[in-house]
């Protein structure tokens, strides 16, 4: 069945929906995007992936197309008109048209793109993953440095899931300075004597909504929480490692380059944070 998309104001078919082929987002990957997940039919996290989009135009100086609570507005209407139950929300925001390929920045009177679709995955809270763990490589982290954006220029964590799936593992996790950053759609962690460890915020590493609320959540229950780089060495020698995205929640990783973590299999303290995490945040939705 054709979903029904959302375009610069309109819902249409998604076989009628497009945009110019002079947007700066295709010619430039001049855009920001944000991922929001749906459970039960109710948005997870809504305004801590709002802000982000505030945050992300604001550096880049683009134009708020609409209002956090139009946009609001926007993403019910999408579930609404499209019976999403579970599964993700995707937004982008582009710096829109300009009559001409020019690397300058078009007038201020140009209109930002808008655009936002749905994706079901029935699936997405029992993802048979978190019982399995999954597998990680470790790669160059080769991506600009302003990660802290969270732009549409996806190519290179798209070669590095390709490079995980060539060796037989699940993503990828990226290396810089010696020193782990992030997934490459997901922030890292290692649990060490009951301490988790992940890395400190910065340009170098996207500032994951779901990080944030896992660490409040750890916090809160009196969990140890330390903010700082790791290397593939450290982390392979730890009891646990896991990831935390929108779309995983929190993730097991088993295996690093090769090597188990821990017993090579998902570990308590990534259990039990899933398990709070989805809790908590299920009981907040909107
Ligand atoms: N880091 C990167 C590079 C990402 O692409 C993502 C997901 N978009 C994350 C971290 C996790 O962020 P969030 O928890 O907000 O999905």
């Amino acid at each position: 069945m054709s979903r029904t998309v959302y375009v610069n104001g309109e819902y249409l078919p998604e076989e009628q929906a497009t945009v110019s082929v002079f947007d700066r987002g295709f010619l430039f990957a001049d855009g920001v995007y944000e991922v929001t997940s749906v459970l039960d039919g109710k948005l997870i996290d809504f305004d801590g992936h709002a802000k982000r989009l505030k945050r992300s135009l604001g550096e880049l100086d683009m134009a708020e197309p609409i209002s956090s609570e139009d946009l609001l507005g926007v993403h019910r209407e999408l579930v609404r008109r499209n019976d999403l139950v579970h599964g993700m929300i995707y937004l982008q925001v582009t710096r829109g048209a300009a009559t001409d390929r020019d690397f300058a920045y078009p007038s201020k009177d140009t209109k930002p793109t808008l655009i936002l679709f749905t994706q079901s995955k029935p699936s997405l809270a029992n993802n048979p993953m978190a019982d399995t763990g999954m597998k990680v490589i470790s790669i160059d982290d080769q991506r600009w440095g302003r990660r802290d954006i969270k732009t549409v220029q996806l190519l290179y964590p798209s070669m590095g899931k390709m490079m995980a799936k060539a060796a037989g593992c699940d993503d990828a996790w990226m290396v810089e300075d010696g020193a782990v950053t992030e997934g490459t759609s997901n922030n890292a962690y290692i649990v060490k004597d009951g301490k988790i460890i992940t890395r400190h915020l910065g340009t170098e590493i996207l500032h994951g909504i779901t990080r944030a609320a896992v660490l409040r959540f750890a916090r809160e229950a009196q969990m140890q929480v330390e903010e700082r780089s790791f290397t593939i060495a450290e982390a392979q020698e730890a009891d646990e490692a896991f990831i935390t995205s929108a779309s995983t929640f929190v993730m097991p990783v088993v295996e690093i380059d090769g090597e188990p973590v821990g017993d090579g299999v998902p570990g308590s303290v990534a259990k039990r944070l899933r398990e709070i995490y989805l809790d908590e945040s299920r009981k907040v939705a909107v």
